[in-house]
């Protein structure tokens, strides 16, 4: 795609292939919002890309925005994800692959996925976002495949520091970047009852930084998605009519399709029923699966952080407060 044709975009030209790990064919390029995509080479460039491969976890957080905890088991099969990835890589390049869930390690393919992702080309790079519980059951497979794991911390739920010495040598064996994020606050990520306030749901998606600037964009059994949590709303919801994936189809169209799709002013049908970046802060804790919905009986306009969603429509292109590293004592709500 030329510059004229992707609307003034910044483009660049040459001759590399995707998968290519180094390079200069798209340096200078914005890989995040907000902001139009870049384009280059045909391919439509992004920071990251969430690949959900199991939508399962073994912990049950109280505000997972994947909504885990209530999903049944379900894995992703190796052939899928590299049929899925190999035909959008010739569209798409994100500087990595967020491999992701639910839990990931409860993949029993694992090492498979991540070869098939390598082979797709789809990113430079592979990141495994975990909360490493299962860390020390990985065979060497896996740390010669990753070139990034981030352990997601969690109060009561984290590694100790034996296991987490464990894994630091074995990642400095392999040469896999080993990194721990803390999480001790989360926001508010969907509500049961939503809202019929479509002026409302507007505001919620345009300030919503997951789908506008940090381009979350989620791939799931042959859709891709501008938000994991797209993904996941509706099938627990059952919203009638709501199907918020595009179809990753091997055609010469599709990238002019995926450029529109993910550039869309439009609401997505989920937005009916998440918080997007601007649901209200509490305390991370653990919450069983039986109660996990429960929680969520609200409507959207009792969950949402007023004061921050006004911080967002008058400066867009703020970073959302990083709930990891709110200090105590814990903001009341
Ligand atoms: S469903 Fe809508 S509000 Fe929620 S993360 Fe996706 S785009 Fe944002």
């Amino acid at each position: 795609m030329n510059t004229a044709a992707s609307g003034g975009r910044r483009a660049a030209t040459g001759n590399s292939q995707p998968g290519e790990r180094a390079g200069d064919w798209r340096a200078g390029l914005p890989h995040s919002g907000p902001g139009p995509y870049a384009v280059a080479d045909g391919r439509i460039l992004t920071d990251g890309l969430e690949v959900i491969i199991a939508e399962h976890c073994n912990l049950r957080c109280r505000a997972c925005a994947y909504l885990s905890p209530v999903m049944p088991a379900a894995t992703v099969a190796p052939a899928q994800i590299q049929r899925d990835l190999t035909v959008l890589a010739r569209s798409y390049h994100a500087l990595e692959a967020r491999v992701l869930g639910g839990e990931p390690l409860l993949h029993p393919e694992l090492v498979a996925v991540l070869r098939a992702i390598r082979a797709s080309g789809v990113s430079d790079a592979i990141r495994v976002i975990t909360n490493g519980l299962l860390l020390a059951r990985m065979p060497a497979g896996f740390w010669n495949l990753a070139d990034e794991i981030s352990v997601s911390m969690y109060p009561g739920r984290q590694l100790e520091e034996d296991a987490i010495a464990t894994a630091a040598r074995t990642a400095e064996k392999h040469g896999v970047r080993l990194r721990l994020k803390y999480f001790h606050y989360f926001r508010e990520s969907y509500t049961e009852l939503g809202t019929g306030d479509s002026r409302l749901v507007e505001r919620i998606y345009r300030t919503c930084q997951m789908a506008n600037v940090w381009r979350c964009n989620t791939v799931l059994n042959g859709h891709l998605y501008r938000c994991p949590q797209s993904a996941f709303i509706p099938s627990i919801i059952h919203r009638p009519g709501s199907g918020d994936g595009l179809p990753i189809t091997d055609s010469p169209a599709f990238t002019g399709r995926l450029l529109e799709f993910l550039e869309s002013p439009e609401p997505l049908d989920a937005c009916a029923n998440c918080l997007g970046s601007v649901g209200r802060v509490f305390r991370h804790t653990q919450t069983p699966r039986a109660a996990w919905r429960t929680q969520q009986q609200h409507h959207t306009e009792e969950l949402v952080d007023w004061e921050h969603l006004q911080t967002l429509e008058r400066e867009p292109g703020t970073l959302v407060r990083d709930t990891s590293f709110l200090p105590a004592p814990i903001p009341a709500g």
